[in-house]
């Protein structure tokens, strides 16, 4: 299985713990002014739905994760719900709609602010926040169920690829995903309905609610392939083996959730990209775009690597 046209490039830039509100609407004035003038010359820029709001390229989507704390500046460039050049991430939720739960931030807090995709199970949550496999699963459906598309992050540490563990590491953290998925999807599919613990208990768009989610041919899902040991070291990984990678992950959800869904899926490369590697991911086998954490903070490094993705994508 490889590229499908039917799934638009995805480049996501992780921002992690860094840039304040003021520095956030600074680089978003930036960007939107750069992405405006590249999509008026672009070759094919996509029909838009909104006068203000030009697509860059039909091939490229592209997708920021601020910290939780700068995401109103996105709300105060783009108050109306319109597809715009670029779209808003969080890096991470919580998996109960609302609660006791110190310092934690909900899906709805999330959709208050524009936000559409969100990372989920990031390595440095796994380390730093002992963010376990269940975890994320937990967390992932009730992004699904909130209209939220979850960046579900997986890799393996430098030990465990030395000592030939990549893909049990990549099944193990996947598996209770999928399993939480196939449930889902099953239960919908035996019965036509969607029963309500599968559908949003908060105020999510009207698509989450009535459980579009759970449609094969409607299921948005990103995986992000991101060898812990690539992230933030400038030790990339080749492109060969993060496509090897990549079709083993693409070929887990065949099996699990079915064709459909796998051919839907985007896979992301992410560790050490840079405007210099970028476009050795996105011609291999099964990537489909790139989460980019240090890179992606510099805007002429950022708007270069979507520029080359854009590239690859439009050469397709
Ligand atoms: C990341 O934060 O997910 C990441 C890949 O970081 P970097 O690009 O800096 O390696």
């Amino acid at each position: 299985m490889t590229f499908a046209p039917e799934r638009k490039r995805l480049m996501v830039a992780n921002w992690k713990m860094n840039k304040t509100l003021a520095e956030t609407r600074h680089y978003f004035r930036e960007l939107l002014a750069a992405l405006r003038a590249v999509s008026q010359t672009a070759s094919q820029p996509m029909a838009t739905t909104h006068d203000a709001a030009p697509v860059l390229s039909g091939a490229v989507e592209v997708v920021i994760c601020p910290p939780f704390t700068a995401l109103a500046a996105y709300r105060e460039m783009f108050p109306e719900d319109v597809p715009y050049l670029f779209a808003l991430g969080a890096q991470n939720m919580h998996m109960r709609p609302s609660g006791a739960f110190t310092g934690e931030i909900s899906a709805a807090m999330l959709l208050e602010h524009g936000v559409t995709y969100v990372i989920i199970g990031h390595s440095e949550r796994r380390q730093y926040a002992a963010e376990s496999d269940e975890a994320v699963a937990e967390k992932s459906l009730q992004a699904l169920k909130n209209g939220l598309v979850p960046i579900v992050c997986i890799g393996e540490t430098a030990d465990e690829r030395a000592a030939g563990e990549t893909e049990d590491v990549l099944l193990r953290q996947l598996r209770p995903v999928l399993q939480a998925l196939a449930l889902a999807l099953n239960e919908k599919a035996a019965s036509g309905e969607t029963s309500d613990r599968f559908l949003s208990a908060t105020p999510a768009s009207n698509e989450a609610k009535q459980g579009r989610w759970l449609d094969p041919d409607q299921l948005e899902l990103v995986i992000a392939y991101e060898p812990v040991w690539a992230i933030g070291t400038g030790q990339a990984a080749t492109p060969d083996d993060a496509a090897q990678a990549a079709t083993f992950v693409r070929k887990a959800v065949e099996k699990a959730l079915g064709a459909r869904t796998a051919s839907r899926l985007r896979i992301l490369y992410g560790g050490s990209v840079t405007p210099d590697n970028i476009s050795g991911y996105l011609e291999a086998l099964n990537i489909d775009g790139a989460l980019v954490g240090g890179a992606s903070l510099d805007i002429a490094s950022w708007l270069t690597i979507i520029e080359r993705a854009r590239r690859v994508g439009d050469a397709r």
